[in-house]
């Protein structure tokens, strides 16, 4: 494993993002290249020690280890454009989804380059410490090759062969968050049309999402094996809670859209048949186009 902090790094684009990664490395030892189309972005990291490539194709050149972080994937082909990629390890660290990361690496590959996607679930303020999680995919030896020096970023997690992988999971904790949040954000709604503050109301809701945390290693088994026991509570019993949660969003006058929208999936699963059965059963209302 390639874990040297001599290993010279590039980092391509020089965003908010782009700079914590460079910085990152540079703060780890790492000999580290820069480069970014807004030169002047590169000034700070040029002061800390950074070397600036006066071109992509210089960038490309310099590093055992090639990371993109732009704005999209297209711009990333934009940058990368007609350069030799031959032999370059390129870790492409854009956001994107699952069809454009595998796309990319059949173009990267295509030119010769080994090419690993991945996604970063953090804030440029806490890269280069653990709290930061970046995903990877693709060659698993590539990156098992360069996994010591993407660890100066933060938690590198390896998700598997498949190119799509890390942007399906940055997805997946993306819903995940904002979920969590819309749901915090209509309860404190609710509460505050009686007076009680969001700082009241947040241990409470921290707590209700600790439990439900607690159920999902269970609830995956159900989906997993395609059977929904109502070991618990059976969807319809929800469903009535569910229409209470909409009447009471209503008589308060706040928003019932988040409430309406729970309501009307598990409404057509339960016309589907699965009233009796467990709320994960509704993972084929999800799973359906
Ligand atoms: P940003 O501050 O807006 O920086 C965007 C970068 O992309 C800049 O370096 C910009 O170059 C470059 N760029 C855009 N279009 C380009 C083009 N056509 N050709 C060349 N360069 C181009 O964004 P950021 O926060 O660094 O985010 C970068 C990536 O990280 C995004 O995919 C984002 O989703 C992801 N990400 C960000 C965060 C976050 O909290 N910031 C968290 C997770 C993931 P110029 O400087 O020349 O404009």
């Amino acid at each position: 494993m390639n874990n040297k902090a001599e290993t010279p790094v590039t980092v391509i684009g020089l965003g908010l993002m782009g700079q914590a990664l460079a910085g990152a490395l540079l703060e780890a030892g790492h000999p580290t290249i820069v480069w970014n189309r807004t030169v002047s972005k590169a000034e700070r990291l040029v002061a800390r020690g950074a070397r600036l490539a006066s071109s992509v194709g210089e960038a490309l050149g310099a590093g055992a280890l090639v990371i993109v972080c732009v704005a999209d994937y297209r711009a990333m082909r934009e940058v990368v454009g007609a350069n030799d990629v031959e032999g370059v390890v390129l870790v492409n660290l854009t956001s994107g989804d699952s069809g454009e990361a595998r796309e990319a690496a059949r173009w990267a590959e295509g030119r010769g380059a080994r090419y690993l996607d991945g996604a970063i679930m953090a804030v440029p303020p806490a890269i280069g410490t653990a709290e930061a999680v970046l995903l990877h995919c693709g060659s698993r030896s590539d990156f098992e090759a360069h996994e010591a020096t993407l660890g100066v970023l933060g938690t590198v997690v390896y998700l598997g062969e498949d190119h799509g992988l890390a942007s399906l999971y940055d997805g997946a904790g993306l819903v995940m968050m904002w979920s969590v949040l819309n749901a915090w954000l209509q309860g404190t709604a609710m509460l505050r049309t009686a007076g009680v503050d969001a700082v009241t109301y947040a241990p409470f809701a921290r707590q209700i999402a600790l439990v439900v945390a607690e159920w999902l290693p269970g609830y995956a088994e159900q989906v997993d094996a395609g059977s929904f026991p109502a070991e618990v509570s059976a969807l319809e019993t929800d469903v009535r809670a569910m229409a209470h949660l909409i009447e009471e969003s209503e008589a308060v006058g706040v928003n019932a859209e988040l409430p309406k929208l729970i309501k009307a999936m598990a409404d057509r699963s339960i016309a589907a048949g699965h009233g009796a059965e467990q709320y994960p059963v509704l993972i084929e209302e999800f799973g359906k186009p």
